[in-house]
């Protein structure tokens, strides 16, 4: 097969190159500058919920990249990514909401989306869904190598390659055997399916990548006849998983990336130095690991987050945080409830970092961006989130806060919360003696 000719075939309009996207988007700091200096991100879904695992991962972030420093002094970049690549899930104003709920705890980005819809930086577009053509470039020239395939597998056949899977207690998916009908299409079949418009997606040709090892970053090693992948994440140490074998859709029909080929090309075009997310993406680590590199990408430093648990009240078990349960899950609540931001995010920290308690025992009047974050203390377990323990730091962070700032705070939250009471407090004077 000519790849050549089938990657102009699936995407004719597409001209420019992976090089010319080098260039667009050069690094960020050159090799003797760059010092430690971290770029990191945030890359929520426009759903309109945000919830206190955001926030969580937005504190991570903030503090890694604003607490490095490039060899000039520089800090580093924390910036708004906005993953809509799946449009049923978008949300009108869900972009505001984001920024605001994180600018209400003191979370300010560098770079990225911003409130009007809009964007700041060098590195956009900062949409997702407005970077098609730049992830459709990278896929062209995985067609090209032979490292990616179109397949036209309708729904019924998908249904019936899972259904032979489940009956003979193999793993689910498309690889080996069952990838090869697809993989070995040839051009003229491709072309009549397509001159018929039948509707296609793009798959990874998976396969051995050990004899890459991405400059250090990837371990492969050998256990019985299974190739493992062994990767440094900065918060769980050596991670070890049987690397990828699935030939996992990169673009979908409708030409938009799946969330491991946007994370692969927007994480190094953006040049992120570190992805911190939720650990229900390690399990996807493999794919991406084999994507990083096939289009030889320098990995970044993944930091994979615990889960936010609490004490369920009525078993008395630990339990993931439920968005249908759990009030506390959403960052309004706190709001609401006229939690002070200080306090949420002193207790976010003391679960953060182990060490974040004796820190503030040692310098009680510090600022939190005093306290030195670092990712090996965090847990790598479920982090266990107590509203009595908020309670309890709360009422010696609101100690801590000068009366008359009290007072703004409290002022500005009874106006939008609790209105009939505002206009007892308007006296601010009054109200900062009686604080104090
Ligand atoms: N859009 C993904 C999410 O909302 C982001 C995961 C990541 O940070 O890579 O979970």
């Amino acid at each position: 097969m000519d790849n050549n000719k089938l990657a102009d075939l699936l995407f004719p309009e597409i001209d420019k190159t992976p090089e010319d996207y080098e260039k667009i988007y050069p690094t960020r700091w050159d090799s003797d500058e760059a010092g430690d200096v971290i770029v990191t991100r945030l890359g929520p879904s426009p759903t309109g919920f945000i919830h206190l695992g955001n926030l969580y991962g937005a504190f991570v972030d903030e503090r890694l990249a604003h607490q490095s420093q490039a060899n000039s002094g520089e800090p580093g970049t924390f910036y708004l990514r906005i993953e809509d690549t799946d449009d049923k899930r978008y949300v009108e104003g869900a972009v505001e909401t984001i920024i605001k709920s994180l600018g209400f705890f003191g979370i300010r980005f560098d770079e990225g989306a911003t409130m009007d819809d809009g964007s700041k930086g060098e590195y956009g577009p900062y949409y997702q869904s407005q970077r098609g053509p730049i992830y459709q470039a990278f896929v062209k020239d995985m067609v090209r190598k032979g490292q990616a395939y179109p397949c036209f597998m309708t729904e019924d056949e998908l249904a019936a390659i899972r259904s032979e899977q489940e009956a003979n207690k193999e793993t689910t998916g498309i690889y080996g055997k069952y990838a090869e009908k697809s993989r070995n299409l040839s051009y003229e079949e491709i072309e009549a399916n397509i001159a018929e418009g039948k509707s296609y997606v793009v798959r990874l040709k998976s396969s051995d990548t050990s004899g890459c090892g991405n400059g250090g970053k990837v371990r492969y090693e050998d256990r019985e006849g299974v190739t493992y992948i062994h990767v440094q994440d900065a918060i769980r140490g050596d991670v070890a998983m049987p690397a990828n074998d699935q030939d996992v859709v990169i673009l979908k029909a409708n030409g938009i990336p799946t969330y491991h080929f946007a994370h692969v090309v927007d994480d190094h075009l953006m040049r992120t130095t570190h992805v911190v997310r939720g650990e229900e993406w390690l399990m996807s680590l493999p794919i991406h690991v084999e994507l990083f590199e096939k289009l030889g990408f320098e990995l970044p430093t993944y930091c994979h987050t615990a889960v936010l648990m609490k004490i369920d009240e009525e078993t008395g078990n630990k339990r993931k945080l439920s968005k249908r349960k759990d009030p506390e899950l959403s960052l309004g609540y706190y709001r609401k409830e006229g939690y002070h931001p200080q306090a949420v995010k002193e207790y976010l920290l003391t679960i953060l970092n182990s060490n974040f308690e004796e820190w503030r025992a040692e310098n009680p009047e510090a600022d939190t961006d005093e306290f030195k974050f670092t990712t090996e203390k965090m847990s790598s377990g479920g982090a266990l989130f107590d509203l009595d323990k908020l309670n309890d730091i709360s009422k010696d962070v609101l100690l801590r806060i000068p009366a008359d700032e009290l007072a703004d705070f409290l002022l500005d939250w009874a106006r939008e919360f609790k209105p009939q009471a505002a206009p007892l407090l308007e006296d601010k004077e009054y109200l900062a003696k009686i604080l104090d």
